[in-house]
């Protein structure tokens, strides 16, 4: 499984995008952007194009503002992973939050025509899109790529998920021009404060 990871390259057009449906994971975390504080899913149908557009809701769901506010729950579930994956303590409550939507779903182990066994949500609707989500994070920790999927350590402002290129895995922010010196100017006015 390594070597297969190894010969992945990220995307020219796109150097922080996940391989793979891994991407569906990082694009559905960044819905929400923390620092201009949109949210691309705010609304049952927003939410419903977004999973439609990429094949995991039937196009005929209907959704409501209870789906919405369990879409979140889990958006923020997913970002504490990503998160863990960058070097926080892993989240307990997003633990259960995320086993609580694997309930939901009924996740199960079924094999396609081609003979591949993969995890398929029994239910339907928002709980059958989260469902397919979690069977992609299933998938990408079983195949090595998960680890690299990490959110930006400019905890509050940013935490914005990217795929970590980098040979080493030590890529901490989403941009280190970016968020890396807004992180250095931080520490600075803090150490500042402290010695006020
Ligand atoms: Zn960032």
């Amino acid at each position: 499984m390594a070597d297969a990871i190894d010969t992945l390259t990220p995307a020219e057009d796109h150097p922080k995008a996940a391989p793979g449906d891994l991407n569906h994971i990082r694009r559905f975390v960044n819905t929400l952007d923390l620092e201009r504080l949109t949210d691309d899913i705010a609304t049952p149908d927003t939410l419903k194009n977004w999973l439609a557009e990429r094949g995991l809701i039937d196009e005929r769901a209907e959704l409501t503002e209870a789906d919405v506010r369990q879409a979140h729950a889990v958006r923020e579930a997913l970002r504490k992973l990503l998160l863990a994956n960058n070097g926080d303590p892993l989240d307990p409550d997003a633990v259960e939050t995320l086993n609580a939507a694997a309930k939901s779903a009924e996740l199960q182990v079924r094999v396609g025509p081609d003979g591949v066994a993969q995890l398929a949500p029994v239910r339907t609707g928002i709980d059958a899109a989260i469902g397919r989500l979690l069977a992609i994070v299933h998938t990408a920790m079983a195949d090595g790529t998960w680890p690299r999927l990490k959110a930006c350590a400019l905890h509050d402002t940013c935490e914005w998920a990217f795929y970590d290129w980098s040979k080493n895995r030590s890529g901490t922010w989403c941009d280190m021009k970016v968020c890396g010196n807004r992180s250095k100017a931080r520490a600075y006015r803090e150490r500042k404060r402290a010695g006020n």
